[in-house]
């Protein structure tokens, strides 16, 4: 923490291995979300610094990287992977200084899940391989998976450095150079992990951060010809505008979006197990509810409906929301301004479209006391719903913070048929004791991951993505490095 505010504010793109602010000197400011102060600079980059970036990244491919052998990649990343343990702390605190999420979060998950994938894409880069066929005796066929070349990676605001590990991880292994596009609101961990890259020896050029607006920046990167592959990660909204603007230069694209995901609670279930999952695991705490696969709607059998409502409300009540750097917080503030008002918009809908508000609704200044400087935070209250309208704007749409809704529901059918019920299929939560429903459940959701009797599970070597409008393609696992490969197939006559 002392590292981290020892130093200089202002943070610099990395481009082929050295440091430089915007080629217009133009920066954007930073918000530290948990007092609405301006705590940093970041460059506001556009068009002529990701040519410079892909540039880099391009010479990097052609003269360095993709001749280089597999498991000498591989040993590039485990040093990545030990950097960034060396500047865990400092990095921890780099991010929960710009995006809220609580410091307990970010020092016990997500520094020791991003070198620990670094390392699974480590081990696997001198595994990729393709296969021979057989066609008939007078030739030799088989298949190449090869590098695309350089890929855009852009990135969410919620969880910079570990959505972008698992992507670079990835991209890298399979023997691609990266041009790495932060969100406007949460770009200083990456612009530091940058340097922290250049520091351990990484080949300059292989990866390259470049921060700015998205459609500025980001634009800039989807539509470059030099660009081979985007992988992205943010809302159904923008990935249609990107997906979109990447038509010009047929780009192949991977998408992870949003959700509006269902924990299912049987009357059969451990119900303490599932009053703290559905709640605190899922969407209260960690960061806020802002996170893709929140579970923010609850769907709980009539017959326990009331008893898991109290329940869940008990749990709102032990959230502790305060200071993200304190680590007895368990609930930090919502990243910015325009969230907090996209937030608390949709609390303040609720009641109007005939949802009951059980618990929370709170925010701002009125949580703290008087002269806290949390007061210019901006925070809310874990929020608890209930509603028999699944089709309330509340239950559809994605509000991306610490608001979740209770739907009870009749029978197995029942829960399927409201679960599949929104434009999303991310993730699901089931909650009961019997195997054979669950297995059900697994089969009949039309989600990319479902987890029985937990919630919120990641692991880099399981592919995580979703189906509909939350997305395709997958991060993590062995899949994310098939997608980060081009196929070639090749036939040797033998006459
Ligand atoms: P966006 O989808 O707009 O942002 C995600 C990333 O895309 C950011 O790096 C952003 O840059 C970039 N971006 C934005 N516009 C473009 C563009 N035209 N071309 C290329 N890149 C672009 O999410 P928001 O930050 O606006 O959040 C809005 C909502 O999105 C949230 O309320 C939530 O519902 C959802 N969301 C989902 C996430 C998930 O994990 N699936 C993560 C974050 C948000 P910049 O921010 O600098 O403009």
């Amino acid at each position: 923490m002392t590292e981290a505010a020892a130093r200089p504010t202002r943070f610099d793109n990395v481009i082929g291995g050295a440091t430089r602010p915007a080629t217009s000197g133009a920066t954007l400011p930073s918000i530290d979300p948990s007092t609405g102060v301006d705590w940093a600079a970041i460059p506001r980059s556009g068009g002529p610094d990701v040519d410079l970036a892909v540039a880099a990244a391009r010479t990097a491919f052609d003269t360095r990287w993709r001749s280089l052998r597999a498991a000498e990649r591989g040993r590039h990343l485990r040093r990545l992977a030990d950097a960034i343990d060396e500047h865990a702390g400092e990095l921890a605190a780099l991010e929960t200084r710009d995006n809220g999420r609580i410091i307990s979060e970010t020092t016990t998950f997500d520094l020791p899940a991003c070198s620990e994938m670094l390392r699974y894409f480590a081990g696997a880069a001198d595994k990729i391989s393709g296969d021979t066929v057989e066609v008939g005796p007078t030739s030799f066929n088989f298949t190449r998976r090869e590098a695309i070349g350089v890929v855009g990676v852009i990135v969410p605001w919620n969880a910079p450095l570990s959505i972008a590990c698992a992507k670079l991880g990835a991209a890298l292994a399979a023997g691609n150079t990266v041009v790495l596009k932060p969100a406007e609101q949460a770009s200083c961990s990456l612009l530091r992990l940058g340097q922290v890259a250049v520091e351990a020896g990484l080949p300059d050029g292989v990866i390259n951060v470049v921060a700015g607006l998205g459609e500025e920046a980001g634009d800039a990167l989807v539509t470059h010809p030099g660009v081979g592959r985007i992988t992205f990660t943010g809302s159904t909204e923008t990935a249609q505008v990107v997906a979109a603007r990447a038509a010009g230069t047929l780009k192949p694209l991977h998408f992870e979006l949003g959700g509006k995901s269902p924990n299912i609670v049987f009357a059969d279930a451990d119900l303490d197990l599932a009053a703290v999952g559905v709640s605190t695991m899922s969407v209260f705490t960690g960061n806020a509810g802002q996170t893709c696969i929140a579970g923010s709607r609850i769907l709980i059998e009539s017959s326990i409906f009331d008893d898991m409502v109290d329940r869940i409300s008990k749990e709102a009540a032990n959230v502790v929301l305060g200071a993200p750097m304190d680590p007895t917080t368990t609930m930090g503030p919502i990243v910015s301004a325009e969230q907090f008002d996209r937030v608390t918009g949709y609390i303040d809908l609720g009641p109007t479209e005939g949802a009951a508000m059980v618990c929370g609704g709170g925010r701002g200044a009125g949580l703290f006391a008087p002269g806290s400087p949390l007061a210019g935070g901006y925070y809310v209250e874990p929020t608890l719903f209930t509603s028999s309208r699944p089709d309330l704007r509340v239950c559809q749409e994605e509000i991306f913070g610490p608001v979740t809704v209770a739907i009870p529901f009749r029978d197995e059918a029942d829960a399927v048929r409201i679960a599949n019920g929104t434009r999303y299929g991310l993730a699901a939560g089931v909650w009961t004791r019997d195997l054979a429903r669950a297995h059900r459940l697994i089969r009949d959701l039309q989600v990319g991951s479902v987890w029985v009797n937990t919630y919120r599970r990641i692991h880099w070597a399981l592919p995580f993505g979703g189906t509909k409008a939350s997305g395709f393609g997958r991060d993590s696992g062995w899949e994310s490095i098939l997608e980060n490969t081009q196929l070639k197939t090749a036939w040797i006559d033998l006459p």
